[in-house]
């Protein structure tokens, strides 16, 4: 019988030795995670080195393609074939079936790659390599072999049970999120910060993250367009924790009490640490944050110094050394950017002043940040207290 299949490769990079089970478990999970909701009866499981997906019956292709290219870990998917061993003369059938059905146009070089992982299959795989081609050419005179460049490599694996495939769709790769710990993201509804937490996520770390919204200053919408964000980025890191934190109160107060010109570096040092006190209670390792060298006053090295202090936690700034046009990019292709760029207000903007400085003093913001002495205690308590916190989910 002929069984509908996805082969999924994975990098083995670092995953040698008594990890390995861990990578492949995590992976595994993921796949079933991200296949839930698609139509079909999806089957997943590891053997030698691979993981197999398995379909009875109909299935949506299409969305189980688009799903899977987005399970870091997985470095190619394989729409497969999967028979039981009925003797090489079946298979060779099932095989020339196959090429017939898969390409309408014969027209192509190609090259046969057998793998004979059970070595009590009776040719091996030079000899399969040579027959199949053999029988392909005699059914398919228009096929030419090229065993240095061929247009298409048909892979033939004898294992348990034997699959065959001739296309590999590029995985995102990087490691299976779950297999690094958990790290806090400042998510906010720009352009970066999604990225960031993208590629940190891509490295096998899950993501909760921490918004900071000023109603009525920042409205329904803005809060809204952050919760897509965080549901695009959940399409690749899985469910996110997201935190929503009332920072309206906390603005006004340095707004009132603060030098103008020091309002963005002692706002971002309130929203790092508040970021962190939901860190450390879920038992974060990181924070992350989207901020590149120079690209604003707030992120020139003696700003991210400035910010950088009032945090225990290592701070994570995938984009530090990124252009715009090079984020862009990858905001693009994670589909962020069209959100990203819809124009409703950031708490930032509200309050920003008209020259604020590139090279803040440590013990100068800290002198500034002493005329909060009196209230921050309390405005930090009630932000705690009243932030909202959902799951986001990638597939809603
Ligand atoms: P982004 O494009 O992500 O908004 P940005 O270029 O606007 O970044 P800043 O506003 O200086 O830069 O913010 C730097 C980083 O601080 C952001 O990438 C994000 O990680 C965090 N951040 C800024 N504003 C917020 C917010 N309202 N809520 C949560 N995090 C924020
Ligand atoms: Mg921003």
């Amino acid at each position: 019988m002929l069984t509908s299949a996805f082969v999924i490769k994975y990098a083995e990079i670092g995953i040698k030795g008594k990890n390995r089970y861990v990578f492949e478990d995590a992976l595994v999970r993921r796949i079933k995670e991200t296949l839930e909701n698609v139509d079909g009866e999806f089957q997943v499981y590891k053997e030698q080195g691979r993981v197999f997906i398995t379909v009875d019956g109909d299935y949506d292709y299409d969305e189980a393609i688009n799903r899977l290219t987005k399970v870091f870990g997985i470095t190619g998917i394989c729409p497969a074939v999967i028979t039981e061993d009925e003797g090489f003369d079946k298979l060779a059938e099932q095989i020339v079936k196959y090429i017939d059905e898969e390409f309408e146009d014969k027209n192509f070089t190609f090259k046969v790659k057998a793998r004979r992982a059970r070595k009590d299959y009776p040719i091996d795989s030079m000899e399969i390599n040579a027959s199949l081609g053999e029988k392909l050419l005699d059914a398919f005179p228009e096929l030419k072999v090229d065993v240095h460049n061929p247009e298409v490599m048909i892979h033939v694996e004898i294992r348990e049970s034997i699959n065959f495939y001739c296309k590999e769709i590029e995985g995102p790769m990087g490691m299976p999120v779950g297999t690094a710990g958990k790290a806090m993201l400042l998510l906010s509804g720009g352009i970066d910060s999604p990225v960031a937490g993208y590629m940190i996520a891509k490295r096998g770390v899950q993501l909760e993250a921490t918004y900071f919204h000023a109603p009525p200053y920042t409205s329904e919408r803005a809060k809204q367009k952050v919760v897509d964000l965080a549901k695009y980025v959940a399409k690749y890191a899985g469910p996110i924790k997201l935190h929503i934190v009332n920072f309206t109160d906390i603005q006004l107060a340095i707004y009132e009490k603060c030098p103008h010109e020091e309002l963005t570096i002692i706002m971002r040092r309130y929203m790092m640490m508040i970021a962190e006190h939901f860190a450390l209670q879920d038992d974060c390792l990181g924070l992350i944050t989207g901020e590149s060298i120079g690209q604003v006053a707030s992120q020139t090295m003696q700003s991210l110094l400035t910010t950088n202090e009032v945090c225990t936690l290592p701070v994570y700034r995938p984009l530090i050394g990124f252009d715009k046009q090079e984020i862009i990019r990858v905001s693009e292709k994670i589909d962020t950017y069209e959100t990203s760029i819809q124009p409703y207000e950031d708490c930032c903007t509200i309050f920003v002043a008209k020259h604020p400085v590139t090279k803040p003093k440590l013990d100068r913001i800290k002198k500034s940040e002493k005329r909060l002495e009196d209230d921050i205690d309390r405005l930090l308590e009630e932000a705690y207290n009243s932030t909202e916190v959902i799951i986001v989910n990638g597939d809603d």
